[in-house]
């Protein structure tokens, strides 16, 4: 693994050299893992041309030293800003960037107090993030398997879905099994919405029984072996009425013209696009309230963002979900989301279970 961490940082050097700067301050876990394997949630990594250093704290030494051997370790001494304030002197690093979404005022303020007048902070957004856009192949097989699980848990918890149980009863089998699976936890809460529920996209479970003829939306991921899987199946508990079975046709047309559109060279805005315009042929494009979808990887939301007027353009190597929904205000709501890949010269769906309306 260390090879390819030196490799990452060679292509953080570029992109440092690129911005004129002499450092990178990262603050963002998921952005330290990227590039050193490190996986303390407490620390910073300064990265300068040709050599980078972690600091953490006494409780993640001995780990710190066990997962990174392409970085020099510093044991914090202080604060944490005070510790970064003194490599940058020691290393008389001038011109810093900072990612200004990921710090505070307030540290940003500790920061320039312990660098004192030697450094000049510079805004200097997504660095790391441009880098992990692009999955290698050994991340992609991660997130291949990270879809399996994902996609084997939600078709385990279909079998439970029976009047009476809870959304909450759900939710916790559902994490339950990622676990038995092998993941480290779910990447997000996990949305389980029965009946109206159902209607808000980002419903969080509760003690609502399931009835006959309600809807039911399963949306749910894991992180396994540190890379984050995102699927959404809706379900009918009962012989599904013809306007909830048009809704859903509707929907899924609208998704599966968005993966046709998917591929390296088009943009996000014409991928959000084609999902909307199959909406407006039905008119049901005002009750989908969301965007297409998001990039997917170490996080469960990261770059690229499809949605409307996105002029960022896919490439090979990107991962985006794509999860289109309807959402009817005291009916219900309907959404299929899938992850899928991109290759120079096709498109991959990770999560491969089916996709058709599930009557139970
Ligand atoms: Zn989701
Ligand atoms: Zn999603």
């Amino acid at each position: 693994m260390s090879a390819t961490f030196k490799i990452r940082l060679k292509a953080l050097d570029q992109l440092l050299h690129e911005a004129r700067l002499n450092a990178l301050l990262i603050t963002h876990p998921a952005n330290w893992y990227y590039l050193t394997g490190f996986t303390g949630e407490s620390g910073a990594l300064i990265a300068s041309k040709g050599s980078a250093t972690l600091i953490s704290d006494g409780r993640f030494t001995t780990q710190a030293r066990e997962e990174t051997s392409s970085v020099r370790y510093v044991e914090q001494k202080g604060s944490l800003m005070e510790s970064i304030g003194r490599l940058l002197r020691e290393k008389s690093l001038r011109r810093v960037g900072f990612d200004p979404s990921q710090i505070s005022v307030a540290q940003l303020r500790s920061l320039r107090k312990a660098a004192r007048v030697h450094t000049e902070w510079i805004s200097a957004p997504g660095l790391v993030e441009a880098l992990r856009i692009r999955k290698e192949p050994a991340e992609l097989a991660r997130m291949r398997r990270a879809a399996k699980l994902a996609g084997d848990v939600l078709t385990g918890a279909l079998k439970l879905l029976k009047p009476g149980v809870t959304e909450n009863e759900i939710a916790a089998e559902i994490e339950y099994q990622m676990r038995r699976g092998g993941a480290s936890g779910p990447a997000f809460e996990t949305i389980v919405a029965f009946g109206e529920r159902a209607a808000l996209p980002h419903a969080r479970p509760t003690a609502k029984r399931l009835r006959k003829n309600e809807l039911v939306v399963l949306d749910l991921g894991v992180i396994l072996a540190h890379y984050c899987s995102d699927i959404t199946r809706t379900v009918y508990v009962g012989r599904a009425p013809a306007r909830v079975k048009q809704w859903h046709k509707a929907v899924q047309e609208a998704q599966t013209a968005a993966i046709a559109a998917v591929g390296a060279g088009v943009s996000c805005g014409d991928v959000d696009a084609a999902a909307r315009q199959i909406l407006v042929g039905y008119k049901l494009d005002r009750y989908f309230t969301h965007s297409t979808g998001h990039g997917l990887g170490l996080e469960v939301h990261e770059a690229p963002r499809v949605a409307r007027g996105q002029t960022a353009r896919l490439e090979s190597g990107f991962v985006v979900t794509i999860e289109p929904g309807v959402y009817m205000a005291g009916v219900g709501g309907i959404r299929i989301e899938d992850d899928v890949a991109v290759h120079t010269d096709k498109t991959e769906i990770l999560t491969r279970i089916p996709r058709d309306l599930i009557e139970l």
